[in-house]
């Protein structure tokens, strides 16, 4: 998710410039030494147990400024982390974007030309047409066809709290609640403008024993989210057995994490005018009590909480375009 101008957010060329002053904590991490690899593909390495198991696939850098993936890959191979049973890639996908990573100017290595995150179907795969991301994609497609597990991780651009995106699907949700971080769950059924890679293939089948979970770990560059990312790999290495599990504990906090929450994603609130804004400066994952509230303005109309307990997803709060998604809402189960 994140800086998609379907989201409502500035593409690569226009940046917010009042969110400039955000404090960019992290530091991108030299991947120098993981170019060449024995997968044939840069960047993308394989690492096999020689016993039979699952291929459990991490993926980092899906966007090209979301450091805190390629800072937790970056420290699995510095570990000389090895699969127990089965196989572990470890890819970085957009490498090319992420090359392109400046402290001075962060929000413009999203993406080389198109979202690397909407292109994740067949039909645009095996396609005609040409660009940085379909090439790269082209290139990752064998090792997420051939994987039975995926965890793809991304942040935001907005400072809010980590969420687990599982997908629409039961077997999403119940991965979600296996891996047990971060405390919010969202389920969704993706964009209208393309398909996300968790939701590829055998990942969005329900009758598939693939499975695939999407973390936004917090705000692109804050101390926090490299610590998401590292707890959310490791536990998820945990679940689907690809490591030792002793390593593992090791690595995982030990005090209990929250109990997790589930949301539900029932409606996409699109902005119809210009001078669309919200009510009060929400940051996302905000509960507005009472059905009929309103949430924000669109023009002199008010947008409301079309039910009770009404979560916010991600909102956009600067430059929201007309025709865009300017919220997501949903609703809070087991609460
Ligand atoms: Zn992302």
């Amino acid at each position: 998710m994140g800086i998609t101008p379907t989201m409502g957010i500035p593409t690569n060329a226009t940046i917010a410039t009042d969110m400039s002053d955000i404090a960019i904590e992290l530091q991108a991490p030299d991947i120098t030494p993981y170019r060449r690899s024995t997968t044939g593909v840069d960047w993308i390495h394989t690492l096999d147990s020689g016993k039979p198991g699952p291929h459990v696939l991490v993926n980092a850098l899906t966007h090209g400024n979301e450091i805190c993936g390629a800072i937790a890959l970056d420290r699995l191979f510095r570990m000389d982390v090895r699969p127990v049973q089965g196989k572990l890639t470890l890819a970085f996908a957009n490498v090319r974007a992420f090359e392109r990573f400046d402290t001075r100017n962060p929000y413009a290595s999203r993406f080389i030309d198109e979202d690397f995150n909407r292109v994740w179907t067949r039909a645009t795969l095996d396609g005609p047409r040409k660009s940085a991301e379909l090439e790269r994609a082209r290139e990752l497609r064998p090792f997420v066809e051939q994987a039975d597990f995926l965890l793809d991780i991304h942040s935001m651009l907005e400072p809010s709290p980590p969420v687990m995106i599982c997908g629409p699907l039961e077997k999403g949700i119940r991965f979600a609640f296996d891996v047990g971080v971060p405390e919010h769950i969202v389920s969704d059924t993706g964009h209208s403008n393309g398909t996300r890679m968790r939701d590829y293939g055998g990942f969005g089948d329900p009758a598939s024993p693939k499975n695939a979970l999407l973390v936004e770990c917090g705000q692109h560059w804050e101390r926090a989210s490299e610590h998401v990312a590292w707890q959310t790999v490791w536990r998820f290495l945990r679940h689907t057995g690809a490591v030792d599990r002793a390593q593992a504990e090791e690595q995982i906090d030990r005090a209990a994490p929250p109990r997790q929450k589930l949301i539900r994603v029932t409606d996409a609130v699109i902005a119809s005018t210009p001078s669309f804004r919200f009510a009060r400066p929400y940051t996302g994952l905000e509960i507005v009590p009472r059905r009929g509230d309103v949430i924000a303005w669109d023009g002199s109309q008010p947008v409301v909480a079309p039910y009770d307990n009404c979560v916010l997803i991600m909102p956009v709060p600067n430059n929201i375009k007309t025709g865009l998604t300017a919220v997501r809402l949903g609703r809070l189960e087991n609460a």
